[in-house]
């Protein structure tokens, strides 16, 4: 059934359909943190739709409230609705550092990009600059001033150009680059106070600093500390609004609410998606602190500025990671995967690196020479699919595993879907 459903959208599908290797999958049902296949395998999904089901596929709860919203209002375009505002308030109760109480919420649409262009025009908006600095290997969306942003050739090349004023300084990443964690990060801040503040620096009029407080498709790339805080300062000094893309590593991911949060240092701006909507619903929005809340209204409009049955997701979703403890639990089982991958590693030189946060785990691949060996991360997927645990890649070259389960999988679950993966390790080492 897979192969003729895979066969089916082949022949009608776009050409821009991404599907990771040649095993043939095509998903019917999920639940908690399990999939079904249209032939009725059962996998672990230690993927969760890169990062959208942090509450579990069908959540019980969620759906629940997500049904009865359907059978009665869907769409109200600005007019208030509860579940509206239940979640606006939610989501200021949950804000990081000084923005809890003090923020605002601006509904994006339904995917993360249309969050970055909010964001975007939030910082021009207030600044009344033009330059956006954003940092290398990050990404932030699909769309004109998302992609300008994002810094991977690929995906912005054939449709330059794109927004004019926009400088990528590095994003520490010590283990590609070889430098020590302070070294990494000295020479990033660097970069970024030159592009900021000297004359020949490269932004004339700096509107606001962009960044993945921890990189999701570059490779769950956790900046050492010292980066977030370093921008911050930055910021300040500068009168510019720090934004943070919290659409991959927010709403739990990482064992905190935020990802901002493991380092203390508040944005002005945050972006958020995917989780956001709860049950897969779709839903974006961007939140900031209310000093920067000068649009008049209709300032920045447009018909879906939210879907009601994803708000009572979103509030649902946000309920339900608080009444079931689950940001203790993502940061026990997500240490706990990290370090049996660590043991798996062992004696193997091609496993360079265990990462991550809370349920958000990387493992960078290396060949002999300590180049990105994207080849044995697809063996590794592949092998993994074989034996029924979903897993992701990541990294401008695919040689980084990347786990993000939902924050439901259990821990006996956690201790299974790490076996296949330890088997896969070791089936495809060097
Ligand atoms: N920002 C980040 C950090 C992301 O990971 C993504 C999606 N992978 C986006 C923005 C774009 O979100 P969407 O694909 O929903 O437009």
């Amino acid at each position: 059934n897979s192969r003729r459903l895979l066969d089916r959208q082949e022949a009608i599908d776009s050409s821009a359909v991404a599907y990771p290797n040649d095993i043939p999958l095509a998903f019917e049902e999920g639940k908690g943190a399990t999939l079904k296949d249209a032939d009725g395998n059962v996998f672990l999904d230690f993927f969760a739709g890169i990062g959208v089901y942090n509450v579990g596929h069908a959540n019980p709860y969620v759906n629940e409230g997500v049904h009865a919203q359907i059978d009665k209002l869907t769409h109200t375009v600005d007019f208030p609705t509860e579940p509206r505002l239940d979640l606006i308030d939610k989501l200021d109760e949950i804000a990081p550092g000084s923005l809890a109480g003090n923020s605002r919420f601006v509904f994006g649409g339904p995917t993360g990009s249309d969050a970055v262009e909010a964001s975007i025009k939030l910082a021009k908006y207030n600044t009344g600059g033009n330059g956006l600095l954003a940092f290398r290997n990050s990404y932030h969306g699909a769309t004109a001033g998302a992609m300008s942003i994002t810094s991977n050739k690929k995906f912005k090349k054939p449709y330059a150009p794109l927004l004019p004023d926009v400088v990528h300084a590095p994003f520490p990443y010590p283990f590609r680059e070889g430098r020590s964690p302070e070294e990494s990060v000295d020479r990033a801040l660097e970069e970024v106070r030159a592009i900021v503040e000297e004359p020949y620096g490269g932004l004339t009029d700096p509107a606001g600093i962009f960044v993945e407080p921890i990189q999701g498709e570059g490779g769950v790339v956790v900046p050492p500390e010292g980066f977030l805080s370093g921008l911050r300062e930055i910021a300040d000094e500068n009168d510019l609004p720090l934004v943070f893309d919290e659409i991959q590593v927010g709403m739990g991911r990482t064992g905190e609410w935020w990802a901002s949060e493991h380092y203390d240092v508040t944005p002005d701006v945050m972006t958020t998606a995917k989780a956001l909507g709860g049950n897969g619903q779709p839903l974006s929005g961007t939140m900031y602190h209310e000093d920067l809340d000068t649009w008049g209204s209709g300032d920045h409009a447009g018909t879906y500025r939210g879907h009601v049955p994803a708000m009572v997701g979103g509030l649902r979703a946000i309920e339900y990671i608080q009444s079931h403890d689950l940001l203790d639990h993502a940061t026990e089982v997500g240490a706990w995967i990290r370090d049996r991958l660590r043991d798996a590693g062992e004696g193997d030189p091609g496993l360079g690196q265990v990462r991550g946060k809370g349920l958000f785990v990387g493992a960078e691949f290396v060949d002999a020479n300590g180049d990105p060996d994207g080849d044995r991360v697809d063996a590794i997927q592949e092998y993994c699919y074989e034996h029924g645990v979903l897993v992701w890649t990541a990294g401008q070259y695919g040689n980084v595993m990347r786990l993000l389960p939902p924050l439901v999988l259990t821990q006996r679950q956690a201790e299974v879907g790490t076996e296949v993966i330890a088997d896969a390790i070791a089936a495809t080492a060097p």
